[in-house]
Parts: structure tokens; sequence; C-alpha cells
């Protein structure tokens, strides 16, 4: 899967910032709004698509909901006077079908719409033969399968053009930030799907001004094919997200405060990285030969304790480990909640092959994982 990186082409040595840029306001308000977001965004050094909301999924309604239709042919004019590419979000079929007489480059859909199956279904039965490309946030819940399905739902009706958008996640715990990233979903994401880009929206993730520039650097850091940020000329009167919109110059200055990393070339030789990785090589080897190890001995407990009538688990023996391994891996300058984390996981697989001992299977009967919870 392919995704067309128009801004490459305009790329000159001295502004050749490397990920892609999308930014503009959140919703498209009046001419003046959008006219003067997009001169201010002239200046940066790179922009592949002028981005806006044409119309909104507001919570509750009489909340501003876009200017829709209006909207697109204000659109068109920065198109016009700027020659920027222009992305809009769509939510419904209709949506693509005006969206594509109003020369939209490119559609998002929507953290909402995601978490439908039968929305992006249809989505992706109507933008069938387009052949724009379509940019795919991540649903509102930390459920990377609704994310995966609606990139196949898409690439199945035969779109190539396809991007992945990291926008954050709900999430009940409490986060820092508007959305939690939870970067290990996109990193999951790009190993099962390397082909598709991921393009991180700092806005939304960040949901105020003040941590836009943390979190597109740890995006970088991570490697993102790209950042999505809303920008607004006049952020505080904005009509939608107001706390996270940021001014066009301030939005310059932050990206050209960030550090882009090189990606590592495997067919390249970069002798202290090579080194590195072989000593770790060497070191999981060693502490896979120790785990098998450790599973020989715990297959030995187990049928002991099951000759001798004994309980599997014993909770005195465990709140000692726990107590032991937690106090001589923090000695060692180990995080606590990776050791308590690694040692539960430890302990319910040596729970899960004791259980095998005590109630082996017929022979051929296939077996479920361990879920021996609390054990
Ligand atoms: C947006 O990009 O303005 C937007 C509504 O995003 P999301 O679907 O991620 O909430
Ligand atoms: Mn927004």
């Amino acid at each position: 899967m392919k995704l067309n990186s128009p801004g490459e082409e305009n790329q000159t040595a001295e502004n050749s910032f490397a990920p892609m840029i999308i930014s503009g306001p959140c919703s498209a308000e009046s001419e003046e709004q959008l006219i003067n977001t997009a001169l201010g965004l002239k200046e940066l050094p790179r922009l592949d698509y002028f981005r806006a909301g044409i119309w909104k999924p507001r919570t509750r309604p009489g909340d501003f909901e876009g200017l829709g239709a209006q909207g697109l042919n204000l659109m068109q004019k920065v198109k016009e006077l700027t020659g920027f590419r222009l992305m809009i979000e769509v939510a419904k079929p209709s949506h693509i079908e005006q969206a594509l007489k109003h020369q939209i480059d490119a559609v998002w859909i929507g953290a909402r719409t995601v978490v439908n199956p039968f929305s992006v279904q249809e989505l992706a039965e109507t933008m069938k033969g387009i052949s724009i490309p379509v940019f795919i946030k991540n649903p509102v819940t930390p459920d990377l399968k609704l994310w995966l399905g609606a990139i196949e739902r898409f690439h199945k009706v035969g779109i190539t053009d396809l991007a992945a958008i990291h926008r954050g996640f709900h999430y009940f715990a409490k986060s820092p930030y508007r959305n939690a990233p939870m970067w290990e979903i996109p990193i999951e994401l790009k190993r099962l799907l390397p082909e598709i880009p991921i393009i991180t929206d700092i806005s939304h993730i960040s949901g105020k001004r003040s941590t836009l520039a943390v979190i597109a650097q740890k995006a970088l850091d991570l490697d993102t094919d790209g950042l999505m940020i809303e920008s607004h000329f006049d952020p505080d009167s904005a009509k939608t997200d107001a706390a996270q919109q940021i001014k066009p110059g301030d939005l310059k200055l932050l990206i050209n405060n960030l550090k882009v990393r090189k990606h590592h070339n495997y067919s390249g030789f970069d002798i202290t990285l090579e080194k590195l990785r072989t000593e770790i090589d060497k070191l999981d080897g060693e502490l896979l030969q120790l785990l098998a190890k450790r599973m020989e001995i715990i297959d030995e407990i187990g049928r002991y304790k099951k000759q001798n009538n004994l309980s599997i688990f014993q909770l005195k023996r465990w709140q000692h480990v726990l107590d032991d391994r937690l106090s001589i891996g923090t000695n060692l300058g180990l995080n606590q909640a990776f050791l308590l984390q690694m040692l539960e996981i430890v302990h319910k697989a040596s729970i899960g092959q004791q259980e095998k001992i005590f109630h082996p299977v017929e022979a051929g009967e296939p077996r479920t994982s361990t879920s021996s919870d609390g054990a």
C-alpha cells in the first residue's frame, strides 16, 4: 500500500523537513479564519495537506456543527490562493460526494466513525473506484482490531492510498493528556501493517497547546510518518477545540525545534548500533535459556505437588517471591512497575504449566492457554 506524499515534490534542501505535515483549523468557521490561517501556514517548511472539519461530530446538539457545503466553497478559495492540497473529514456517503465536487484531495475518517463498522463499510463502498488518499483515525476506544478492521475495509474495496492517524484513546484512568496516546497500539499497528504510514495527531492527543511540542518529539522519536496539528490564526476565538489549536507562527517554531530521527538502514552499517544489538541478542538468548530452565524446574515442582496433594498456588510463597525479586530488581536499578508486570507474567505461566500436570488433557484435545487470574 502506498501513500502519495505530495509535499515531497516541493521540498528543497533547506526546507526538507521529512515527516508529512497536515495542518489547518479544527473546523472551517469563516472565510477570514480560513484564509488568514492558510496564509500563515505558507511559512511552514512543509505542508502536505491543509485540513479543516466541514461537518463536526459534536457530543451535544446545538454546538457549532460546521459550515457544511459553504465551508467547502471556502476551502476551494484556500486552494486557489495557496495551491494547498485539501483534506476534510467525511462521515457519510453524501460527504464524500460533496468533497469530490469541491476538489478535495484527501479525506480522513474520524475517531467516532471508526468505532462503527457499518458506517466504515458504507464509506468504503462509496469510495470504491475513487483514487484519493484515505486517512483512518484510531477509534475513540483503545481497540486495535477496530482500527485494523477499518483499514481492511477500505483496502478490500481496492483503495491503496491509505494511512492511519493516531489521535489517542479515551481511557478511564487519569492521563495528563486529553486522549491517552497508548503508543504501544500504533506500534503494534505498524508491526502488523508496516506499509501503512502512521500520522500522529498531536492536537487531539494533547488537548492543550502547552504539551504539543513534547508529544510531537515523542512521535518523531518513535518514527512517526507525519504530524497532524490543528492551527488557527486566532485560536482563542475558535468555535471548536480552542485550547489545542496553535497559531501558524508558533507551529513554525515548534516544527523548527523538532529533532527528526534518521531511520536505521539495515543494509547500511552502523558499527556502534550493530555491536550493541549483538550484545542484546546474546542477552536475550541467555534470558530465554534461563526461562526454559526455570520452566523445567516448575515441571518438577508441579509433579511433586501433585504426588503430595499440595495446592498449586501458595500465597505465602508468592508473596515472598514478589518481595524478594522486587527488592533485588529495584536495587539493580530496574523499574518497579516493569518488574511487577514481568513477575506476574512469569508466575501466571508457571501456574499454567503446573495446571497441565494436574489435569493432563486427552492426547489430541486442544487446550486453551493458561488463565489463572489472581494465582
Ligand atoms: C478533528 O480532527 O477535528 C476531529 C474531530 O478528530 P477526531 O475524530 O480524532 O476526534
Ligand atoms: Mn478538533
